[in-house]
Protein backbone atom coordinates (compact mmCIF):
# COMPACT_ATOMS: atom_id res chain seq x y z
CA UNK A 1 0.00 0.00 0.00
CA UNK A 2 1.75 3.16 -1.43
CA UNK A 3 1.44 6.48 1.20
CA UNK A 4 -0.22 10.03 -0.51
CA UNK A 5 2.90 10.17 -2.40
CA UNK A 6 2.95 6.93 -3.89
CA UNK A 7 6.42 5.60 -1.50
CA UNK A 8 6.18 2.85 0.20
CA UNK A 9 6.18 4.80 4.07
CA UNK A 10 9.26 6.14 4.50
CA UNK A 11 10.63 4.91 8.50
CA UNK A 12 13.01 5.52 10.11
CA UNK A 13 13.81 2.69 12.72
CA UNK A 14 15.14 4.55 15.60
CA UNK A 15 11.82 6.64 15.61
CA UNK A 16 9.62 6.39 18.38
CA UNK A 17 6.21 7.36 15.96
CA UNK A 18 7.52 4.76 13.67
CA UNK A 19 7.73 2.06 16.33
CA UNK A 20 3.95 3.11 17.21
CA UNK A 21 2.90 2.63 13.70
CA UNK A 22 4.58 -0.84 13.23
CA UNK A 23 3.49 -1.84 16.43
CA UNK A 24 6.24 -2.18 18.55
CA UNK A 25 5.54 0.07 20.84
CA UNK A 26 2.11 0.33 22.40
CA UNK A 27 -0.03 3.50 22.34
CA UNK A 28 -3.56 4.62 23.35
CA UNK A 29 -5.08 4.02 19.59
CA UNK A 30 -8.00 5.92 18.68
CA UNK A 31 -8.11 5.80 14.98
CA UNK A 32 -6.27 4.43 12.15
CA UNK A 33 -6.49 3.82 8.67
CA UNK A 34 -4.09 3.72 5.72
CA UNK A 35 -2.46 6.80 6.38
CA UNK A 36 -3.03 8.20 9.62
CA UNK A 37 -2.31 7.36 13.59
CA UNK A 38 -4.22 9.33 16.19
CA UNK A 39 -3.75 8.37 19.91
CA UNK A 40 -3.22 9.54 23.68
CA UNK A 41 0.04 11.83 24.45
CA UNK A 42 1.24 9.70 27.10
CA UNK A 43 2.54 13.31 28.65
CA UNK A 44 -0.62 15.07 28.56
CA UNK A 45 -0.60 18.99 28.67
CA UNK A 46 -4.22 19.03 29.12
CA UNK A 47 -6.90 16.07 29.23
CA UNK A 48 -7.61 14.80 26.53
CA UNK A 49 -4.12 16.04 24.80
CA UNK A 50 -4.00 13.65 21.07
CA UNK A 51 -1.48 13.19 18.54
CA UNK A 52 -2.31 12.79 15.14
CA UNK A 53 0.58 11.55 12.39
CA UNK A 54 1.57 9.99 8.89
CA UNK A 55 2.35 6.91 8.69
CA UNK A 56 4.94 7.68 6.65
CA UNK A 57 8.08 9.67 8.60
CA UNK A 58 8.54 12.63 7.85
CA UNK A 59 10.71 14.58 10.33
CA UNK A 60 8.65 17.67 10.29
CA UNK A 61 5.98 20.12 8.42
CA UNK A 62 8.58 21.46 6.60
CA UNK A 63 9.72 18.35 5.37
CA UNK A 64 6.62 16.77 4.25
CA UNK A 65 5.42 16.61 0.91
CA UNK A 66 1.69 19.21 0.49
CA UNK A 67 0.22 15.28 -0.51
CA UNK A 68 0.86 13.84 2.89
CA UNK A 69 -0.34 16.54 5.00
CA UNK A 70 -3.40 16.81 2.77
CA UNK A 71 -4.05 13.19 3.50
CA UNK A 72 -3.57 14.67 7.53
CA UNK A 73 -5.66 17.56 6.81
CA UNK A 74 -8.31 15.59 5.49
CA UNK A 75 -8.65 13.57 8.69
CA UNK A 76 -8.34 16.55 10.79
CA UNK A 77 -12.18 18.34 11.31
CA UNK A 78 -13.25 15.01 11.98
CA UNK A 79 -10.21 13.71 14.83
CA UNK A 80 -10.58 17.19 16.33
CA UNK A 81 -14.27 17.39 17.08
CA UNK A 82 -13.87 13.69 18.27
CA UNK A 83 -11.36 14.93 21.07
CA UNK A 84 -12.36 17.61 22.07
CA UNK A 85 -16.44 16.61 22.36
CA UNK A 86 -14.91 13.57 23.84
CA UNK A 87 -13.36 15.44 26.61
CA UNK A 88 -16.42 17.30 27.22
CA UNK A 89 -14.14 20.58 26.34
CA UNK A 90 -14.95 23.82 24.15
CA UNK A 91 -12.36 24.63 22.68
CA UNK A 92 -8.98 23.14 21.19
CA UNK A 93 -5.56 24.36 20.34
CA UNK A 94 -4.30 22.62 17.06
CA UNK A 95 -0.77 22.85 16.60
CA UNK A 96 3.05 21.48 15.79
CA UNK A 97 6.18 21.94 17.04
CA UNK A 98 8.67 21.92 14.20
CA UNK A 99 12.21 21.94 15.25
CA UNK A 100 14.06 21.90 18.83
CA UNK A 101 13.72 25.57 19.02
CA UNK A 102 9.90 25.56 18.71
CA UNK A 103 9.87 22.78 21.36
CA UNK A 104 9.80 19.52 18.86
CA UNK A 105 11.07 16.44 20.80
CA UNK A 106 10.09 13.47 18.21
CA UNK A 107 10.97 14.04 14.31
CA UNK A 108 7.99 12.50 13.08
CA UNK A 109 5.63 15.04 11.99
CA UNK A 110 2.71 15.64 14.61
CA UNK A 111 0.01 17.76 14.94
CA UNK A 112 -0.89 18.12 19.16
CA UNK A 113 -4.68 18.34 19.90
CA UNK A 114 -5.15 20.33 22.86
CA UNK A 115 -8.94 20.73 23.73
CA UNK A 116 -9.77 23.40 26.18
CA UNK A 117 -12.14 24.03 28.86
CA UNK A 118 -13.70 27.38 30.09
CA UNK A 119 -11.33 27.69 33.57
CA UNK A 120 -8.53 25.18 32.71
CA UNK A 121 -5.28 27.02 33.61
CA UNK A 122 -3.29 26.41 30.77
CA UNK A 123 -1.76 29.20 29.63
CA UNK A 124 -0.89 28.78 26.02
CA UNK A 125 2.68 31.88 26.43
CA UNK A 126 1.41 34.24 23.59
CA UNK A 127 2.17 37.42 23.77
CA UNK A 128 1.64 39.79 21.25
CA UNK A 129 3.73 42.97 20.47
CA UNK A 130 3.19 45.73 17.67
CA UNK A 131 4.55 45.02 14.19
CA UNK A 132 6.75 47.86 13.61
CA UNK A 133 5.74 48.67 9.93
CA UNK A 134 9.50 49.40 8.65
CA UNK A 135 10.06 45.91 9.58
CA UNK A 136 6.75 44.55 7.99
CA UNK A 137 8.07 46.12 4.61
CA UNK A 138 11.72 44.10 5.53
CA UNK A 139 9.88 40.87 5.98
CA UNK A 140 7.47 40.85 3.14
CA UNK A 141 10.55 41.39 0.89
CA UNK A 142 12.91 38.55 2.18
CA UNK A 143 9.64 36.45 3.22
CA UNK A 144 8.78 37.25 -0.09
CA UNK A 145 11.81 36.73 -2.06
CA UNK A 146 11.71 33.24 -0.97
CA UNK A 147 9.34 32.21 -2.23
CA UNK A 148 9.51 33.58 -5.52
CA UNK A 149 12.89 31.80 -5.16
CA UNK A 150 12.01 28.16 -3.78
CA UNK A 151 8.63 27.94 -6.39
P1 LIG B 1 6.84 17.47 20.43
O1 LIG B 1 7.53 17.93 21.67
O2 LIG B 1 6.02 18.53 19.74
O3 LIG B 1 7.81 16.77 19.50
O4 LIG B 1 5.77 16.41 20.89
C1 LIG B 1 6.06 15.06 21.08
C2 LIG B 1 4.96 14.52 21.94
O5 LIG B 1 5.01 13.12 21.89
C3 LIG B 1 5.09 14.94 23.40
O6 LIG B 1 3.91 15.65 23.79
C4 LIG B 1 5.22 13.62 24.13
O7 LIG B 1 4.55 13.62 25.35
C5 LIG B 1 4.63 12.63 23.16
N1 LIG B 1 5.12 11.27 23.25
C6 LIG B 1 6.42 10.88 23.33
N2 LIG B 1 6.47 9.53 23.37
C7 LIG B 1 5.20 9.08 23.27
C8 LIG B 1 4.60 7.78 23.24
N3 LIG B 1 5.33 6.66 23.32
N4 LIG B 1 3.25 7.70 23.14
C9 LIG B 1 2.50 8.81 23.07
N5 LIG B 1 3.00 10.06 23.10
C10 LIG B 1 4.33 10.19 23.19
Amino acid sequence: MPDAVGRSFPKDENCIFCKIVAGTIPCFKLYEDDQVLCFLDVFPIVAGHTLIIPKSHYSNIMETPPEVLAAINLRVPKLVAAAVKGVSAVACHVLTNSGREAGQSVDHLHYHILPRFEGDGYKLNWNPSKLDPTLAARLQLSIGQTLTHDR
